[in-house]
């Protein structure tokens, strides 16, 4: 009876504890399930990134998918309640497991996945598959039921995809958080899904060993200049332009000053110390990311030397 009641306790516990997936309608046709700012966790189901859906005449089009095929299912029964109509597309703005890992769910549905260029590739060299057991390791099972999928459209520069009379735009901005980002770009809504490249009051992950802090700045300039009212990102509610240079802000800060502390002879230990408080250290996932980010500038810097 006891462990009946302490079981009913842990079932209760778990369920409050686990974020609720609520979708919202952000404009017009998109809409959004925003997930919760931490690390994945099996506490979080892994639901810790945001996944959009774009209402079109002819289905559904979908941006990222979440980490986990149940996630991905949980998703779609969200959209069909909004209404029933085919997922025609689904687009993977990088290959990090919260944006591809749930992709299985769309495949299934006859959805074209579309992804970089540079996802196929790591997909078919056998690297991702490695990844994919060393991050199930790491986060104790929570990508068990995680099957790889795919893209059936690559991006190497750009592609025009016109559903209906919608239109969307695919643009790489690679390498920057990763070295596979691409963007979604809807002209005539001014409406901008920009993957894990822009942030409001989150500092920006560049630990990735494809990362590129130039090619980060080089990206956020390059939207800088697009015409957008609505930034939609992988982590944070919906932005503003204004986001762009709070992002940008961070990543110039960091490389400037690491690069000072490097002329001063610094070893990296001390520019981590250096660097431990800064005008971002409320932002959010600071604990995080800071030190990673710092580690990989430094070796950029090194690299961009030679
Ligand atoms: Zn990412």
């Amino acid at each position: 009876m006891k462990t009946i009641k302490l079981l009913l306790i842990f079932l209760v516990l778990a369920f409050a504890m686990a974020p609720e997936m609520k979708l919202k309608r952000v404009h017009g046709n998109v809409y959004m399930v925003r997930g919760v700012d931490a690390l994945p966790s099996l506490e979080n189901r892994g639901f810790m990134s945001n996944a959009f859906g774009v209402l079109t005449k002819e289905g559904w089009i979908v941006i990222d998918s979440l980490s986990t095929p149940e996630l991905s299912k949980e998703f779609v029964d969200n959209l069909m309640r909004v209404k029933k109509a085919p997922i025609k597309y689904a687009i993977i703005t990088h290959y990090h497991p919260d944006h591809w890992y749930g992709a299985l769910t769309y495949e299934k549905l006859g959805a074209k996945v579309i992804a970089h260029k540079k996802l196929l590739d790591f997909y078919q060299s056998g690297e991702a598959q490695i990844a994919l057991r060393a991050n199930n390791e790491r986060f104790k099972g929570l990508y068990n039921s995680v099957v790889l999928v795919a893209p059936h459209m690559v991006v190497k520069d750009r592609i025009t995809l016109k559903v209906g009379d919608t239109i969307f735009e695919i643009i790489s901005m690679a390498p920057a958080h990763t070295d596979n980002d691409i963007v979604v770009y809807m002209p005539k809504e001014k409406i901008l899904f920009t993957g894990d490249l822009v942030y409001k009051n989150r500092i920006p992950f560049m630990g990735d060993r494809g990362a590129s802090s130039k090619g980060l700045m080089k990206a956020l300039e390059r939207i800088k200049e697009m015409d957008v009212k609505i930034i939609l990102g992988g982590h944070n509610e919906p932005m503003d332009i204004s986001a762009v240079d709070y992002t940008l802000g961070y990543v110039k800060f960091l490389r400037e000053r690491v690069k000072k502390l490097k002329e001063e002879n610094k070893s990296l230990d001390e520019i981590k110390e250096a660097l431990r408080n800064s005008p971002y250290e409320k932002a959010v996932m600071y604990e995080n990311f800071h030190n990673a980010n710092i580690f990989r500038v430094d070796f950029e810097l090194d690299a961009e030397e030679l």
